[in-house]
C-alpha cells in the first residue's frame, strides 16, 4: 500500500514545522511499521536502519517529523550533515532555482559558475594564507580517496599514515584507512596496501599530554614506515565515528610540523568536524593548525551530496590534466545548495551559534558526568559533543548501556546517534537551527534515559 506523504511536507517559505517534541503514537507508529515491512521485502538488509525505527516525512529547525506525525528532537542531523538546518529555506530556494535552470552538465565537459564559486569560498574559508585549488566530488569517501591520490602523485611516495579509531569511508581504499572492523571492514578485504596505522591521542584512555602522545606516534611512524616514505598523514582533527575523540592540545600541531620537516602532506579530514560544526569553520583552526589539504563533505551543502578537497595550489596542480574528476562531481544543484548553506552560516552567525550550543551542551553533559559514574568522559567542541559510557569504577567500555540509553531516548522522542570503536559513545550533533528550549528538552530526555537505564 502506498502512503500519501505530501501533506506532511512543508513547502519552502510555507509554514514552518512546529518546534516541539510530540509523540502521537507508540514508536514506531502504524505507518512506520507498514514501511518497515516494505523495506524488509525490498531493501538489502545491511542498509536497513538500525538507528531510528521510524520513517521521515519532514524536518526543519530542530525537529524531524515521522510519517505518523510524531515529532522528534534532532540531535543527529543525518550524521552531521544538516548543520544549517534541514530543508533550510535558503538551501531549498537555491536548489529549486538551480534545478529549474539545469540539473547537470558534467563539469569536465561543460563547466558552470557554481563549481567555481564553491571553490572560491572553500579557498577563503580553509586555514592558510596561500594560493589554493579545489576539487569537488560527491561523497566523503571520494574526497579522502582523491586526497590520497593527490598526495601520492605530488610526493612520489606511497605510504599513508592513519590512526587508531579513524573513520574515512567505506570504499576499498577508505575501508583500509578506517580502523573499526565491525561493521565497516569485516569480510570485505583484501584492503589496499601502504596504509599504516599509528596511535591516536586519546586523553581519556591514554592519559598522555599532546607532546607526549605526538612523540609516541612519531617514533612509531619513523620506525615502522620511515619518514622518507610517507606521502601523507590523514587525520580527523576531532574523530567522528571513532568516538568524538579530541586529541590532546599540541598533538595536531606536532604532526603537522613533522609533515613539514619530512616532506609529507598533512591532510585534515574535516568531513564531520568541519563547516561550522565546532564553532570554528574547521576544527583544526582551534589550535591554529594549517593543513596542506582539507577534505570536506557532510555539512557543506545543507543535505545535498557534495564533497571537496581544498589545498595548496602546488600540490593540487601537480596532477596531470584529466587526472582527477568524475561524472557527477560538483553537481550544479549541490553547488547551489552549498553556496546557500555557506551564506546561511555567515548571515545567521552560525559559528557563534555553534559556540552557544557548545556551552549549553558541555554544561549539561558535565553535570551528567558529575552525577553518574557511568558517564566516564565528556568531550567535543561546539555542536559536536559526546559522552563516553563506562562500567563504574574504571574505564571499561559499556556498549550495552549505551545502546539501551540511546534506544530509550529514541522512543521518548530524541534522535541520538552512538559511535566509538567500543560502541560506548553517545554523540550529540544538533542542527545549528535548533532553539535553546529544544536543546534543553533533548538533554532532559537524554538525562531521563540515562536515569531509566540504571
Ligand atoms: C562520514 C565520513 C567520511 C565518509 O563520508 P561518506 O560521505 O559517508 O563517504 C569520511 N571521513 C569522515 C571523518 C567522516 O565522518
Amino acid at each position: 500500500m502506498t502512503i500519501p506523504l505530501a501533506h506532511f511536507a512543508p513547502s519552502a517559505g510555507g509554514p514552518a514545522l512546529p518546534q516541539e517534541r510530540r509523540l502521537v503514537t507508540a514508536i514506531p507508529g502504524p505507518r512506520s511499521q507498514e514501511l518497515a515491512a516494505r523495506a524488509a521485502a525490498a531493501i538489502a538488509k545491511p542498509v536497513t536502519s538500525t538507528t531510528m525505527p521510524v520513517f521521515a516525512a519532514a524536518a526543519g529547525g530542530g525537529v524531524l517529523v515521522d510519517v505518523d506525525g510524531n515529532s522528534f528532537i534532532d540531535f543527529g542531523c543525518g550524521i552531521a550533515v544538516t548543520t544549517v538546518g534541514n530543508a533550510a529555506p535558503a538551501v531549498v530556494a537555491a536548489v529549486q532555482a538551480q534545478a529549474a535552470s539545469f540539473t547537470h552538465t558534467s563539469f569536465a565537459t561543460t563547466p558552470y559558475p557554481g563549481y567555481i564559486e564553491v571553490a572560491e569560498r572553500l579557498a577563503a574559508l580553509t586555514p592558510g594564507d596561500f594560493p589554493k585549488r579545489s576539487l569537488l566530488i560527491n561523497s566523503g569517501a571520494e574526497a579522502v580517496e582523491n586526497a590520497v591520490k593527490i598526495a601520492r602523485r605530488y610526493t612520489g611516495r606511497q605510504a599513508i599514515v592513519v590512526f587508531d579509531h579513524a573513520f574515512h569511508g567505506r570504499t576499498n581504499l577508505t575501508m583500509g584507512m578506517t580502523a573499526k572492523s565491525m561493521p565497516y571492514k569485516s569480510g570485505f578485504g583484501p584492503f589496499a596496501p601502504e596504509i599504516y596505522r599509528a596511535p591516536m591521542s586519546y586523553p581519556y584512555r591514554d592519559g598522555l599530554d599532546g607532546p607526549a602522545a605526538a612523540a609516541r606516534t612519531i617514533s612509531q611512524i619513523e620506525a615502522q614506515v620511515g619518514g622518507a616514505n610517507v606521502a601523507a598523514i590523514v587525520i580527523e582533527p576531532i574523530q567522528g565515528e571513532g568516538g568524538f575523540v579530541v586529541p590532546a592540545p599540541g598533538f595536531l600541531p606536532a604532526l603537522a610540523a613533522w609533515c613539514r620537516d619530512n616532506g609529507a602532506v598533512f591532510v585534515a579530514d574535516e568531513i564531520q568536524s568541519g563547516i561550522a560544526r565546532t564553532g570554528d569553520m574547521f576544527a583544526c583552526e582551534h589550535e591554529g593548525v594549517v593543513p596542506d589539504l582539507v577534505t570536506v563533505a557532510k555539512g557543506l551543502a545543507g543535505g545535498l551530496p557534495l564533497s571537496g578537497v581544498t589545498g595548496r595550489a602546488e600540490i593540487m596542480d601537480a596532477i596531470h590534466p584529466g587526472g582527477l574528476g568524475g561524472t557527477y562531481g560538483g553537481n550544479p544543484i549541490a553547488c547551489a545548495a552549498a553556496l546557500a548553506a555557506l551564506d546561511t552560516i555567515e548571515r545567521e552567525g552560525l559559528l557563534e551559534r555553534a559556540r552557544q550550543i557548545g556551552a549549553i551542551l558541555s554544561e549539561r553533559l558535565t553535570a551528567l558526568r558529575a552525577a553518574d559514574p557511568r558517564v566516564g568522559d565528556v568531550r567535543g567542541r561546539g555542536a559536536m559533543q559526546a559522552i563516553e559510557l563506562v562500567k563504574p569504577g574504571g574505564i571499561a567500555p559499556d556498549p550495552a548501556t549505551t545502546l539501551a540509553v540511546a534506544d530509550k531516548a529514541r522512543h521518548e522522542g530524541l534522535i541520538v546517534l552512538n559511535c566509538g570503536t567500543y560502541g560506548n559513545v553517545l554523540r550529540l550533533l544538533p542542527p545549528l537551527s535548533i532553539s535553546d528550549a529544544l536543546l534543553h528538552e533533548g538533554l532532559d530526555v537524554l538525562a531521563g534515559a540515562l536515569a531509566a537505564t540504571r
